[in-house]
């Protein structure tokens, strides 16, 4: 069967990764593998149920939280889920990738120590960089439903621990009643010791309020989703005037439980944010648990949400300015990207119709 022109131009696509979470990519193989060595936690069934996606989906917290509990038990599982991913990820044409990993449940449920289960992770990195040319980074992030004080300590391990694989901190799991002045202190600190911060913000429907505190008090460099940010136009403008980056998920479960299907495309924020000035870069958040590759989710940005090249071009460009790279490469990266996207999109308008 031959494949439609424009996803042979998507996956050939360069990509930056900037919004992923080494959870969310767990090969079901893998996974499935992890619990008949632990025992069987979870049943066939069970297993069957977390990988697959309904029509209204529901959150994939749960096999997050699954994960840390159950299932990760020494660094060399967390080397084998960082090294797969990103070999999964390489295989996408993503070639760099910016992701998250929750030090806190793995030292507190896995009882594995922060440095161990990093120095397993970066290397994986270096691995993955010898063996597939992806080059990877490491974000730890903060477990916002844990206590704040929780979220200080995972600084510190970071910052007494550096290395240059490991170059940011964000913020995840659930947003509602977790609000980011809870962590202004785990940010003041992160900023003091040099390092990049991003944070997960207006995701669930959440207020926009949340984005500006997270913009304002915490200092973020970038937004994670960050959706709500539309609700109010005048701080939408502040967003759009500082050149905000915002890693949008157009397979965000919110949107699809609770707009109607016939609407979902066309009410999604993600479909009016680069109108009102925004600057988006599309990602895939948590990959085998949304069911949706890279490609595809750059696809969805046109099939869904109706944009055109010139627009996934300027997305492109939006994920190189919000990735934390030295000037020199981002230059470099900019003018080898920019060249590889022109040449494929002539070859796809040469291409015959599919
Ligand atoms: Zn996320």
């Amino acid at each position: 069967m031959t494949e439609n022109p424009l996803d042979t131009f998507l996956r050939a696509l360069p990509k930056v990764e900037l919004h992923c979470h080494l959870f969310g990519c767990v090969r079901r193989a893998t996974f499935t593998e992890l619990v008949r060595r632990q025992g069987m936690p979870f049943s066939e069934e069970e297993i069957e149920g977390f990988y697959t996606r309904g029509e209204k989906p529901v959150g994939v917290l749960r096999v997050l939280r699954a994960l840390d509990s159950q299932l990760i038990r020494q660094p060399d599982d967390l080397y084998r889920l960082a090294f797969e991913y990103l070999q999964d990820a390489a295989a996408e044409g993503i070639r760099y990738s910016e992701f998250f990993w929750n030090p806190t449940g793995t030292v507190r449920q896995s009882g594995i120590p922060y440095r161990a289960a990093m120095e397993a992770i970066v290397r994986a990195i270096v691995d993955a960089e010898a063996g597939f040319g992806i080059v990877g980074r490491l974000v730890p992030s903060i477990d916002r439903e844990a206590d704040p004080a929780e979220a200080v300590e995972m600084v510190d391990w970071v910052i007494a621990d550096r290395r240059d694989e490991v170059i940011g901190i964000g913020i995840d799991y659930r947003e509602n009643d977790r609000p980011p002045e809870l962590f202004a202190e785990a940010y003041r600190k992160a900023r003091a010791a040099g390092l990049k911060t991003t944070a997960h913000a207006g995701e669930f429907g959440t207020p926009w309020t949340n984005v500006a505190t997270a913009l304002d008090l915490l200092q973020v460099d970038r937004i994670d989703h960050g959706y709500t940010a539309i609700d109010n136009p005048e701080f939408a403008q502040r967003c759009a005037d500082r050149g905000i980056v915002f890693t949008v998920v157009p397979t965000n479960s919110y949107y699809l439980r609770t707009l109607p299907r016939e609407r979902w495309a066309l009410d999604h924020p993600i479909r009016h944010m680069p109108g009102m000035g925004l600057r988006v870069h599309p990602n895939t958040d948590d990959p085998v648990l949304h069911h949706v590759t890279a490609s595809q989710a750059w696809g969805m940005m046109v099939r869904d949400f109706g944009f055109g090249l010139d627009d996934l071009r300027e997305f492109m460009l939006n994920g190189l300015d919000a990735a934390w790279i030295d000037d020199s490469t981002r230059r470099a990266w900019r003018a080898q990207q920019c060249a590889e996207f022109d040449a494929l999109r002539a070859r796809l308008f040469a291409a015959p119709a599919a």
